[in-house]
Protein backbone atom coordinates (compact mmCIF):
# COMPACT_ATOMS: atom_id res chain seq x y z
CA UNK A 1 0.00 0.00 0.00
CA UNK A 2 1.08 3.64 -1.03
CA UNK A 3 2.22 5.73 1.90
CA UNK A 4 1.42 8.62 -0.21
CA UNK A 5 -1.12 10.68 1.48
CA UNK A 6 -1.60 13.75 -0.52
CA UNK A 7 -0.14 15.78 -3.49
CA UNK A 8 2.35 18.01 -1.12
CA UNK A 9 3.50 15.03 0.77
CA UNK A 10 7.02 14.74 -1.06
CA UNK A 11 8.50 17.34 0.61
CA UNK A 12 5.77 18.70 3.03
CA UNK A 13 7.31 17.34 6.45
CA UNK A 14 3.84 17.53 8.25
CA UNK A 15 2.15 16.05 5.45
CA UNK A 16 5.07 13.36 5.67
CA UNK A 17 4.36 12.80 8.95
CA UNK A 18 0.66 12.24 8.56
CA UNK A 19 0.93 9.82 6.09
CA UNK A 20 3.09 7.78 7.89
CA UNK A 21 1.32 8.34 11.53
CA UNK A 22 -2.28 7.18 9.33
CA UNK A 23 -0.58 4.11 8.01
CA UNK A 24 0.33 3.10 11.28
CA UNK A 25 -3.00 4.37 13.36
CA UNK A 26 -5.25 2.11 10.45
CA UNK A 27 -2.66 -1.14 11.46
CA UNK A 28 -3.62 -0.54 15.11
CA UNK A 29 -6.90 0.21 14.87
CA UNK A 30 -6.54 3.32 17.06
CA UNK A 31 -9.77 4.09 18.42
CA UNK A 32 -11.21 7.49 16.56
CA UNK A 33 -11.01 9.88 19.35
CA UNK A 34 -7.40 8.97 19.97
CA UNK A 35 -6.72 9.17 16.02
CA UNK A 36 -8.53 12.73 16.18
CA UNK A 37 -6.27 14.18 19.39
CA UNK A 38 -3.39 13.00 18.29
CA UNK A 39 -3.49 14.22 14.54
CA UNK A 40 -3.02 17.81 15.51
CA UNK A 41 -0.69 19.40 17.87
CA UNK A 42 -2.22 20.41 21.21
CA UNK A 43 -0.79 23.93 21.23
CA UNK A 44 0.77 26.29 18.55
CA UNK A 45 2.14 29.41 19.19
CA UNK A 46 3.61 32.02 16.86
CA UNK A 47 5.65 35.06 18.49
CA UNK A 48 7.37 37.73 16.35
CA UNK A 49 9.99 39.47 18.61
CA UNK A 50 11.72 42.41 18.46
CA UNK A 51 15.63 42.28 18.50
CA UNK A 52 18.15 44.89 18.45
CA UNK A 53 20.87 44.24 15.78
CA UNK A 54 24.69 45.65 16.40
CA UNK A 55 23.95 48.58 14.64
CA UNK A 56 21.11 50.21 16.33
CA UNK A 57 18.38 48.53 13.99
CA UNK A 58 15.70 46.65 15.33
CA UNK A 59 14.84 43.40 13.43
CA UNK A 60 11.38 41.08 13.96
CA UNK A 61 11.70 38.05 14.15
CA UNK A 62 8.76 35.36 13.91
CA UNK A 63 9.10 32.22 16.08
CA UNK A 64 7.17 29.41 16.67
CA UNK A 65 6.73 26.95 19.68
CA UNK A 66 4.47 23.79 19.17
CA UNK A 67 3.91 21.39 21.54
CA UNK A 68 2.37 18.44 20.04
CA UNK A 69 1.70 16.21 23.28
CA UNK A 70 2.20 16.45 26.82
CA UNK A 71 0.21 13.50 27.66
CA UNK A 72 3.21 11.02 28.79
CA UNK A 73 5.52 14.04 30.67
CA UNK A 74 6.57 17.76 29.83
CA UNK A 75 6.51 18.58 26.12
CA UNK A 76 10.55 18.59 24.97
CA UNK A 77 12.27 19.19 21.74
CA UNK A 78 14.95 21.19 19.82
CA UNK A 79 15.07 24.25 18.83
CA UNK A 80 16.23 25.28 15.15
CA UNK A 81 17.31 28.55 13.71
CA UNK A 82 17.07 28.35 10.21
CA UNK A 83 15.81 30.51 7.40
CA UNK A 84 13.78 27.94 5.55
CA UNK A 85 12.06 26.93 9.46
CA UNK A 86 8.08 27.42 8.68
CA UNK A 87 4.97 26.04 11.00
CA UNK A 88 4.16 22.68 9.17
CA UNK A 89 7.87 21.86 9.36
CA UNK A 90 7.89 22.51 13.62
CA UNK A 91 4.54 20.88 13.35
CA UNK A 92 6.04 17.50 11.74
CA UNK A 93 8.96 17.99 14.34
CA UNK A 94 7.13 18.38 17.14
CA UNK A 95 5.09 15.25 16.46
CA UNK A 96 8.52 13.35 15.73
CA UNK A 97 9.37 14.07 19.31
CA UNK A 98 6.05 12.51 20.77
CA UNK A 99 6.72 9.39 18.76
CA UNK A 100 10.53 9.55 19.39
CA UNK A 101 10.16 9.79 23.24
CA UNK A 102 7.92 6.60 22.58
CA UNK A 103 9.80 4.54 21.18
CA UNK A 104 12.49 4.90 23.70
CA UNK A 105 10.31 5.09 26.60
CA UNK A 106 10.84 7.90 28.70
CA UNK A 107 8.09 10.20 30.14
CA UNK A 108 8.03 13.08 27.80
CA UNK A 109 5.68 14.23 25.26
CA UNK A 110 7.07 15.84 22.04
CA UNK A 111 7.60 19.94 21.21
CA UNK A 112 9.34 21.82 18.97
CA UNK A 113 10.66 25.57 18.35
CA UNK A 114 12.83 27.44 15.79
CA UNK A 115 13.11 30.80 14.80
CA UNK A 116 13.14 32.04 10.71
CA UNK A 117 16.34 33.54 10.55
CA UNK A 118 19.92 32.96 8.81
CA UNK A 119 22.36 32.51 11.92
CA UNK A 120 25.31 32.66 9.19
CA UNK A 121 24.71 36.49 9.24
CA UNK A 122 24.43 37.28 12.71
CA UNK A 123 26.93 37.87 15.36
CA UNK A 124 26.98 36.15 18.60
CA UNK A 125 25.49 39.36 20.43
CA UNK A 126 22.38 39.28 17.96
CA UNK A 127 21.84 35.80 18.54
CA UNK A 128 22.21 36.46 22.49
CA UNK A 129 19.12 38.60 22.04
CA UNK A 130 17.28 37.08 19.82
CA UNK A 131 17.43 33.95 22.48
CA UNK A 132 16.82 35.62 25.35
CA UNK A 133 13.81 37.71 24.01
CA UNK A 134 12.42 34.37 22.13
CA UNK A 135 12.41 32.89 25.49
CA UNK A 136 11.08 36.18 27.76
CA UNK A 137 8.27 35.64 25.31
CA UNK A 138 7.33 31.83 25.89
CA UNK A 139 7.92 31.99 29.65
CA UNK A 140 4.79 30.83 30.48
CA UNK A 141 4.52 27.77 28.49
CA UNK A 142 8.29 26.47 29.29
CA UNK A 143 9.31 25.02 32.75
CA UNK A 144 10.56 21.77 33.65
CA UNK A 145 6.98 20.65 34.28
CA UNK A 146 5.45 21.86 31.09
CA UNK A 147 8.33 21.90 28.28
CA UNK A 148 12.16 21.84 28.32
CA UNK A 149 13.99 22.96 24.96
CA UNK A 150 17.20 21.65 23.71
CA UNK A 151 19.42 22.10 20.88
CA UNK A 152 18.86 21.47 17.07
CA UNK A 153 19.96 22.67 14.07
CA UNK A 154 21.94 26.17 14.15
CA UNK A 155 21.54 26.01 18.32
CA UNK A 156 24.09 24.82 20.36
CA UNK A 157 24.98 24.18 24.18
CA UNK A 158 25.62 28.50 24.35
CA UNK A 159 21.93 28.96 23.02
CA UNK A 160 20.86 26.40 25.94
CA UNK A 161 22.58 28.50 28.48
CA UNK A 162 21.20 32.05 27.46
CA UNK A 163 17.54 30.18 27.67
CA UNK A 164 18.24 28.57 30.88
CA UNK A 165 19.38 31.77 32.27
CA UNK A 166 16.68 33.90 30.84
CA UNK A 167 14.31 31.72 32.33
CA UNK A 168 16.01 31.37 35.53
CA UNK A 169 16.02 35.34 35.81
CA UNK A 170 12.39 35.75 35.34
CA UNK A 171 11.45 33.40 37.68
CA UNK A 172 14.16 34.72 40.48
CA UNK A 173 15.86 31.00 40.70
CA UNK A 174 18.41 29.23 38.52
CA UNK A 175 16.24 26.64 37.20
CA UNK A 176 18.66 24.12 35.29
CA UNK A 177 15.93 21.58 34.55
CA UNK A 178 13.87 23.96 31.74
CA UNK A 179 16.18 23.41 29.11
CA UNK A 180 18.66 20.30 28.11
CA UNK A 181 21.99 20.45 26.33
CA UNK A 182 23.78 22.69 28.29
CA UNK A 183 27.20 23.09 28.78
CA UNK A 184 28.37 20.46 31.56
CA UNK A 185 29.42 23.47 33.54
CA UNK A 186 26.00 24.71 34.27
CA UNK A 187 24.17 21.43 34.96
CA UNK A 188 24.33 19.60 31.56
CA UNK A 189 24.91 15.95 30.88
CA UNK A 190 28.19 14.74 30.42
CA UNK A 191 28.29 12.48 26.94
CA UNK A 192 25.13 14.82 25.72
CA UNK A 193 26.95 16.00 23.26
CA UNK A 194 27.64 12.84 21.24
CA UNK A 195 24.40 11.16 22.47
CA UNK A 196 22.82 11.19 19.24
CA UNK A 197 25.78 10.48 17.41
CA UNK A 198 26.27 7.72 19.82
CA UNK A 199 22.53 6.36 19.24
CA UNK A 200 23.00 6.18 15.95
CA UNK A 201 26.34 4.39 15.86
CA UNK A 202 24.28 2.16 18.46
CA UNK A 203 21.55 1.49 16.27
CA UNK A 204 23.81 1.03 13.24
CA UNK A 205 25.85 -2.15 14.84
CA UNK A 206 22.59 -3.64 16.13
CA UNK A 207 21.22 -3.40 12.22
CA UNK A 208 24.77 -4.52 11.19
CA UNK A 209 24.71 -7.69 13.64
CA UNK A 210 21.31 -8.23 12.11
CA UNK A 211 22.06 -8.67 8.64
CA UNK A 212 25.23 -10.61 9.33
CA UNK A 213 27.59 -8.01 8.45
CA UNK A 214 30.82 -7.01 10.08
CA UNK A 215 31.82 -3.61 10.77
CA UNK A 216 35.29 -3.45 9.17
CA UNK A 217 34.21 -4.42 5.75
CA UNK A 218 31.00 -1.64 6.53
CA UNK A 219 31.42 1.09 4.10
CA UNK A 220 29.31 4.09 5.43
CA UNK A 221 28.43 7.13 3.78
CA UNK A 222 27.70 10.26 6.49
CA UNK A 223 25.63 13.45 4.84
CA UNK A 224 26.07 16.50 7.36
CA UNK A 225 29.18 17.20 9.45
CA UNK A 226 27.59 18.61 12.11
CA UNK A 227 26.70 17.70 15.94
CA UNK A 228 24.94 14.28 14.88
CA UNK A 229 27.10 13.58 11.79
CA UNK A 230 30.61 14.33 12.73
CA UNK A 231 30.05 12.32 16.20
CA UNK A 232 28.10 9.34 14.26
CA UNK A 233 30.68 9.29 11.80
CA UNK A 234 33.57 8.97 14.55
CA UNK A 235 32.32 7.04 16.69
CA UNK A 236 31.28 4.19 13.87
CA UNK A 237 35.22 5.09 12.80
CA UNK A 238 36.02 4.04 16.13
CA UNK A 239 33.91 1.07 16.34
CA UNK A 240 35.83 -0.25 12.52
CA UNK A 241 33.66 0.63 10.31
CA UNK A 242 35.01 2.48 7.14
CA UNK A 243 33.59 5.73 6.63
CA UNK A 244 34.11 6.05 3.33
CA UNK A 245 32.58 9.56 2.54
CA UNK A 246 31.63 12.26 3.78
CA UNK A 247 28.77 15.10 2.57
CA UNK A 248 28.49 18.47 3.77
CA UNK A 249 25.91 21.35 2.19
CA UNK A 250 28.64 22.43 0.19
CA UNK A 251 31.07 19.59 -0.79
CA UNK A 252 32.00 16.20 -0.42
CA UNK A 253 34.88 14.12 0.38
CA UNK A 254 35.54 10.42 -0.34
CA UNK A 255 38.70 8.10 0.21
CA UNK A 256 37.44 4.01 -0.08
CA UNK A 257 39.94 2.79 2.46
CA UNK A 258 38.27 5.41 4.79
CA UNK A 259 38.54 8.06 6.06
CA UNK A 260 40.50 8.70 9.65
CA UNK A 261 37.38 10.98 10.78
CA UNK A 262 39.40 11.78 14.20
CA UNK A 263 41.85 14.00 12.03
CA UNK A 264 39.05 15.07 10.01
CA UNK A 265 37.74 16.42 13.35
CA UNK A 266 40.93 18.43 14.05
CA UNK A 267 41.04 19.78 10.63
CA UNK A 268 37.07 20.88 10.97
CA UNK A 269 37.80 22.51 14.29
CA UNK A 270 41.05 24.04 12.82
CA UNK A 271 39.42 25.28 9.60
CA UNK A 272 35.53 25.40 10.21
CA UNK A 273 35.53 23.21 7.41
CA UNK A 274 35.58 19.63 5.49
CA UNK A 275 36.65 21.10 2.36
CA UNK A 276 40.28 20.67 1.37
CA UNK A 277 41.02 17.65 4.09
CA UNK A 278 44.21 16.04 2.33
CA UNK A 279 43.22 12.60 3.24
CA UNK A 280 40.45 12.18 0.97
CA UNK A 281 39.50 12.99 -2.50
CA UNK A 282 36.92 15.63 -3.19
CA UNK A 283 33.10 14.47 -4.34
CA UNK A 284 30.37 15.44 -5.40
CA UNK A 285 27.90 16.42 -2.50
CA UNK A 286 24.94 14.80 -4.25
CA UNK A 287 26.44 12.18 -5.78
CA UNK A 288 27.73 10.83 -2.44
CA UNK A 289 24.43 9.98 -1.12
CA UNK A 290 23.76 7.20 -4.41
CA UNK A 291 27.61 6.20 -4.46
CA UNK A 292 28.42 2.59 -3.49
CA UNK A 293 28.18 1.96 -0.25
CA UNK A 294 26.46 -0.26 3.00
CA UNK A 295 25.22 2.06 4.97
CA UNK A 296 23.94 5.30 4.43
CA UNK A 297 23.69 8.21 7.42
CA UNK A 298 21.92 11.35 6.33
CA UNK A 299 22.48 13.45 9.26
CA UNK A 300 21.71 16.89 7.88
CA UNK A 301 18.22 17.49 7.33
CA UNK A 302 14.80 16.55 5.85
CA UNK A 303 13.96 15.52 2.33
CA UNK A 304 17.29 14.70 1.09
CA UNK A 305 15.72 11.25 -0.06
CA UNK A 306 13.08 11.66 -2.37
CA UNK A 307 11.66 9.96 -5.54
CA UNK A 308 14.33 11.68 -7.28
CA UNK A 309 16.86 9.74 -6.04
CA UNK A 310 15.64 7.01 -4.35
CA UNK A 311 15.79 4.22 -7.27
CA UNK A 312 19.18 5.06 -7.77
CA UNK A 313 20.45 4.35 -3.43
CA UNK A 314 23.00 1.63 -3.49
CA UNK A 315 22.97 0.93 0.59
CA UNK A 316 21.57 -1.64 2.08
CA UNK A 317 20.90 -0.09 5.54
CA UNK A 318 19.52 3.69 6.00
CA UNK A 319 20.09 4.98 9.23
CA UNK A 320 18.04 8.25 9.94
CA UNK A 321 19.86 10.26 11.82
CA UNK A 322 18.25 13.49 10.60
CA UNK A 323 15.08 14.14 11.38
CA UNK A 324 12.63 12.86 8.40
CA UNK A 325 15.68 12.82 6.22
CA UNK A 326 13.28 10.57 3.48
CA UNK A 327 9.83 11.00 2.59
CA UNK A 328 7.24 9.37 2.29
CA UNK A 329 7.10 8.62 -1.41
CA UNK A 330 10.78 7.77 -0.71
CA UNK A 331 10.11 5.57 1.51
CA UNK A 332 7.75 2.70 -1.09
CA UNK A 333 10.54 3.14 -3.50
CA UNK A 334 13.48 1.85 -0.76
CA UNK A 335 10.86 -0.54 0.80
CA UNK A 336 10.54 -1.93 -2.67
CA UNK A 337 14.40 -1.96 -2.94
CA UNK A 338 15.22 -3.77 0.42
CA UNK A 339 16.70 -1.79 2.23
CA UNK A 340 16.93 -1.87 5.70
CA UNK A 341 15.57 1.46 7.66
CA UNK A 342 16.07 2.32 10.78
CA UNK A 343 13.58 5.19 11.12
CA UNK A 344 14.81 8.70 12.51
CA UNK A 345 12.79 8.77 15.46
CA UNK A 346 14.47 5.42 16.54
CA UNK A 347 17.95 6.32 15.39
CA UNK A 348 18.23 9.95 16.24
CA UNK A 349 16.44 8.93 19.63
CA UNK A 350 19.87 8.87 21.40
CA UNK A 351 19.82 12.53 22.17
CA UNK A 352 16.89 13.33 23.89
CA UNK A 353 17.29 10.29 25.72
CA UNK A 354 20.58 11.60 27.34
CA UNK A 355 19.01 14.86 27.34
CA UNK A 356 16.19 12.77 29.63
CA UNK A 357 19.15 11.73 31.93
CA UNK A 358 20.15 15.46 31.75
CA UNK A 359 16.81 16.11 33.20
CA UNK A 360 16.71 13.57 35.84
CA UNK A 361 20.65 14.59 36.97
CA UNK A 362 19.63 18.32 37.14
CA UNK A 363 16.06 17.54 39.51
CA UNK A 364 18.08 15.21 41.57
CA UNK A 365 21.39 17.41 42.06
CA UNK A 366 23.55 14.32 41.50
CA UNK A 367 25.34 14.25 38.88
CA UNK A 368 26.61 11.02 36.83
CA UNK A 369 29.86 10.00 35.39
CA UNK A 370 30.21 9.42 31.22
CA UNK A 371 30.36 5.72 31.37
CA UNK A 372 27.66 5.31 33.24
CA UNK A 373 25.75 7.89 30.70
CA UNK A 374 26.66 6.01 28.08
CA UNK A 375 26.24 2.53 29.42
CA UNK A 376 22.45 3.61 30.09
CA UNK A 377 22.22 5.11 26.56
CA UNK A 378 23.50 1.74 25.15
CA UNK A 379 20.70 -0.20 27.52
CA UNK A 380 17.83 2.29 26.32
CA UNK A 381 18.87 2.27 22.60
CA UNK A 382 19.41 -1.21 22.18
CA UNK A 383 16.00 -2.47 23.67
CA UNK A 384 14.26 0.15 21.66
CA UNK A 385 15.98 -1.62 18.45
CA UNK A 386 14.28 -4.79 19.86
CA UNK A 387 11.10 -3.50 20.64
CA UNK A 388 11.03 -2.64 16.69
CA UNK A 389 12.23 -4.58 15.20
CA UNK A 390 9.80 -7.40 17.10
CA UNK A 391 7.05 -5.10 16.08
CA UNK A 392 8.16 -5.39 12.37
CA UNK A 393 8.29 -8.88 12.44
CA UNK A 394 4.74 -9.48 14.36
CA UNK A 395 2.71 -7.16 12.82
CA UNK A 396 4.48 -7.79 9.19
CA UNK A 397 5.34 -4.18 8.67
CA UNK A 398 8.73 -2.14 7.60
CA UNK A 399 10.83 -0.86 10.64
CA UNK A 400 9.31 2.79 9.92
CA UNK A 401 5.56 1.79 10.36
CA UNK A 402 6.71 -0.44 13.48
CA UNK A 403 8.14 2.27 15.42
CA UNK A 404 5.14 4.49 14.55
CA UNK A 405 3.05 1.76 15.79
CA UNK A 406 4.97 1.34 19.37
CA UNK A 407 5.02 4.77 20.04
CA UNK A 408 1.14 5.91 18.98
CA UNK A 409 0.05 2.31 21.33
CA UNK A 410 2.20 3.89 23.87
CA UNK A 411 0.83 7.36 23.82
CA UNK A 412 -2.70 6.19 22.98
CA UNK A 413 -2.65 4.04 26.23
CA UNK A 414 -1.48 7.05 28.72
CA UNK A 415 -4.52 9.00 26.82
CA UNK A 416 -6.80 6.02 27.65
CA UNK A 417 -5.59 5.29 30.85
CA UNK A 418 -6.00 9.04 32.02
CA UNK A 419 -8.85 10.05 30.82
CA UNK A 420 -10.00 12.26 28.39
CA UNK A 421 -10.93 15.59 29.96
CA UNK A 422 -13.79 16.72 27.19
P1 LIG B 1 24.02 20.98 13.00
O1 LIG B 1 23.59 22.34 12.61
O2 LIG B 1 25.00 20.79 14.11
O3 LIG B 1 24.64 20.20 11.73
C1 LIG B 1 24.03 20.09 10.49
C2 LIG B 1 25.15 19.86 9.48
O4 LIG B 1 24.59 19.54 8.21
C3 LIG B 1 26.03 21.11 9.27
O5 LIG B 1 27.37 20.73 9.28
C4 LIG B 1 25.57 21.64 7.91
O6 LIG B 1 26.58 22.33 7.22
C5 LIG B 1 25.21 20.34 7.20
N1 LIG B 1 24.25 20.51 6.11
C6 LIG B 1 23.20 21.38 6.03
N2 LIG B 1 22.56 21.21 4.86
C7 LIG B 1 23.20 20.21 4.20
C8 LIG B 1 23.00 19.58 2.96
N3 LIG B 1 22.03 19.93 2.13
N4 LIG B 1 23.85 18.57 2.60
C9 LIG B 1 24.86 18.20 3.41
N5 LIG B 1 25.08 18.77 4.62
C10 LIG B 1 24.28 19.77 5.00
O7 LIG B 1 22.67 20.17 13.28
P2 LIG B 1 22.50 18.81 14.07
O8 LIG B 1 22.14 19.14 15.47
O9 LIG B 1 23.64 17.90 13.76
O10 LIG B 1 21.15 18.27 13.38
C11 LIG B 1 21.17 17.58 12.15
C12 LIG B 1 19.86 16.81 12.00
O11 LIG B 1 19.72 15.91 13.11
C13 LIG B 1 18.59 17.67 12.01
O12 LIG B 1 17.63 17.03 11.19
C14 LIG B 1 18.15 17.60 13.46
O13 LIG B 1 16.76 17.85 13.61
C15 LIG B 1 18.50 16.15 13.77
N6 LIG B 1 18.67 15.84 15.19
C16 LIG B 1 19.57 16.50 15.98
C17 LIG B 1 19.73 16.13 17.32
C18 LIG B 1 20.78 16.76 18.20
O14 LIG B 1 20.93 16.28 19.33
N7 LIG B 1 21.49 17.75 17.76
C19 LIG B 1 18.93 15.11 17.85
C20 LIG B 1 18.04 14.45 17.02
C21 LIG B 1 17.92 14.81 15.70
Amino acid sequence: MSTVAGPHVETNPWEAQAARFELAARKLNLDPSLWKILSMPAREITVHIPVQMDDGRIELFTGYRVQHSMARGPAKGGIRYAPEVNLDEVRALAAWMTWKCAVVDIPFGGAKGGIICDPKTMSQHELERMTRRFTAELIEVLGPEKDVPAPDMNTNEQTMAWMMDTYSMHMRQTVTAVVTGKPVSIGGSRGRREATGRGVMLVTLQAVKKLGLMPWNTRVVVQGFGNVGSYAALLLHEQGFLVTGIAEWNCGLHNAHGIDVKKLFEYKTANGTIEGFPEAEPADHHELLVSDCDVLVPAAMENQITTQNAGKLKAKILVEGANGPTTAAADDILQDKGVFIIPDILANAGGVTTSYFEWVQDRQGYFWKEAFVNSELEHMMTSAFAEVIRYAESHNVNNRIAAYMLAIDRVAETIKTRGIYA
